[in-house]
């Protein structure tokens, strides 16, 4: 459940770092555009403006010629429009209207003379009128001129607003130039994403306008958003397996504080069980310890004799030594029990370990009249398992077994059975006794879980635990010829695995 929220928050993430990265590569790419746009319409404007000034220059100087003379030199004025024509492509016209005549008259047959009257009437003195013609598309200047104050000649020049805005600098893709004239009073409303300043010239009021038609939010190309989505999921996949490694540490730090506790539980339920074992070693002492002073005072008898036999003397201290070995023995194994050593991972026989704890609670056994016995099928299971922690799960067993067939009328017994199932080492504890209530098989391995009056219901579930910490099982069933049965399942050593395929 935990992984899915947090596979869910890694993909969130990773769905809004891919969209932030086509948002920053539009943002990028949309300021890149205007930026280009913004260049591009400053150039135009310098070399419009210029050529704006040369239509001025152009008309100064025909306004000199035509006054030259009177009437005006129209041929050489002809002759100098054709160089001017030729020369500047986006100056289609020029003319020269004869205003005194009426109705004026066109001189040069190139400007509609009413037209140009209209204008040249309007201009006050010499200055340049402009107006637009054919809805913009060319401009028409007009100037008088005048010497000393009067004159009867007008001078048109038609310009090609188109040539006029050309250029050999390509513009921006998608871009389109518009060159218009100021009609006074005329509010200019250029587009927010566009370039529009006006031509700085006091003759020609005269606007500039650049706009795109490349979309405000552009997408990005295909091989970027590939090459994002695999940066984006390679991030989040990188993200989650640290996310998990963390998990798999927090995990492996929280069982080990568990498998702490455990093993000083289990310690404590050993140093617990150490009074119930105390009159069964005291016992099971006894007999090496009586064996040992019968022999050694026969011994002493032996040596108050004159003529000691040396074989018999020898077998007595070979007696005594012996009882000495097997006293230590058992107060060995005792000492082992309640050791409180770091757990060590081992290849742990079964039937050997089973052994241990029979010896253990054999005198308890005993004094409660019942047997304890381990049982095979001949085969050797071996398994990896802390020893000491392994042998006080088995002892917990024999010891809930015993408790069960304390005090039962007919058979009492609990036999330990180790063999194989299903290529697992098992170890089953079966018991004589009454077997599990309905209860109790419901919350067997529950910590607290207790029928009996002064236990303290750990064993059981400190058992589930010491044996899932070695991948093994516990399970607890009813046999049906009666009593409870506890199965111990372990995965086999490598070692006996290889032993059994052999
Ligand atoms: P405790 O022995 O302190 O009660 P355990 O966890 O070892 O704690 O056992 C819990 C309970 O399980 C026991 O009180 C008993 O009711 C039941 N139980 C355990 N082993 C047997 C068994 N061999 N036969 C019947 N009941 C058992």
């Amino acid at each position: 459940m935990l992984w899915r929220s947090r596979r869910a928050a890694i993909l969130v993430a990773g769905l809004v770092a891919f969209g932030l990265a086509c948002a920053a590569y539009s943002l990028n790419r949309r300021s890149h555009a205007a930026a280009e746009l913004e260049e591009a319409g400053r150039t135009l404007h310098r070399l419009i403006s210029q050529r704006v000034d040369q239509h001025d220059a152009h008309l100064t100087s025909l306004s000199a010629l035509v006054q030259a003379a009177e009437p005006a030199p129209i041929a050489t004025v002809e002759q100098v429009a054709a160089s001017i024509v030729r020369f500047y492509p986006r100056i289609v016209g020029i003319d020269v209207v004869d205003l005194a005549l009426s109705p004026p008259r066109s001189l040069l047959d190139v400007a509609d003379p009413a037209v140009v009257t209209e204008e040249a009437r309007q201009a006050a003195g010499s200055n340049l009128r402009t107006r637009a013609l054919d809805g913009g598309a060319r401009l028409l200047l007009v100037k008088r001129a005048l010497t000393d104050g009067v004159g009867h000649y007008a001078l048109a020049l038609v310009i090609d607003m188109a040539r006029l805005s050309a250029s050999d600098t390509p513009l921006p893709e998608g871009a389109a130039v518009h060159l218009r004239l100021i009609e006074p009073g005329q509010a200019s409303d250029p587009p927010a994403s566009a370039f529009s300043a006006e031509i700085a010239s006091r003759t020609q009021p005269l606007r500039l306008t650049l706009t795109t038609s490349a979309p405000d939010w552009p997408l990005p190309p295909l091989a970027f958003l590939a090459l994002a989505g695999l940066l984006v999921a390679l991030a989040m996949f990188l993200v989650d397996r640290l996310l998990e490694a963390r998990n798999v540490a927090r995990e492996a730090a929280r069982k080990a504080g568990l498998a702490e506790q455990d093993a000083r539980l289990a310690h404590a339920g050993r140093v617990n069980a150490m009074g119930e074992l105390a009159s069964g070693i005291a016992h099971e002492l006894t007999q090496p310890l009586t064996a040992i002073l019968s022999q050694a005072q026969a011994a002493r008898r032996l040596l108050a004799q004159p003529e000691a036999d040396q074989a018999v003397l020898a077998g007595a201290f070979e007696a005594i030594a012996r009882n000495a070995r097997r006293a230590g023995d058992i107060l060995g194994r005792l000492r082992a029990w309640i050791s409180k050593s770091e757990p060590v991972v081992e290849t742990v026989d079964l039937t050997e370990l089973a052994g241990e704890v029979v010896h253990l609670l054999a005198a308890n056994a005993q004094g409660i009249g019942a047997t304890l016995r381990v049982s095979g099928d001949g085969s050797r299971s071996l398994v990896r398992a802390d020893r000491v922690q392994l042998e006080q799960v088995v002892f917990n067993l024999v010891r809930n077994g015993l408790e069960a067939v304390e005090g039962r009328d007919g058979e009492r017994s609990v036999t330990i059975k180790v063999g194989t199932q299903g290529g697992d080492a098992v170890l089953a504890v079966r018991d004589s006794g009454p077997g599990l209530s309905p209860e109790a098989q419901a919350r067997l391995f529950e910590p607290f879980f207790t029928t009996k009056p002064a236990g303290l219901g750990l064993g059981l579930a400190l058992c589930v635990r010491l044996v899932e910490r070695f991948d093994g099982t516990l399970a607890a069933e009813n046999a049906a010829e009666g009593g409870a049965v506890f199965s111990v399942r372990l995965p086999r050593s490598a070692e006996n695995q290889r032993e059994a395929a052999e």
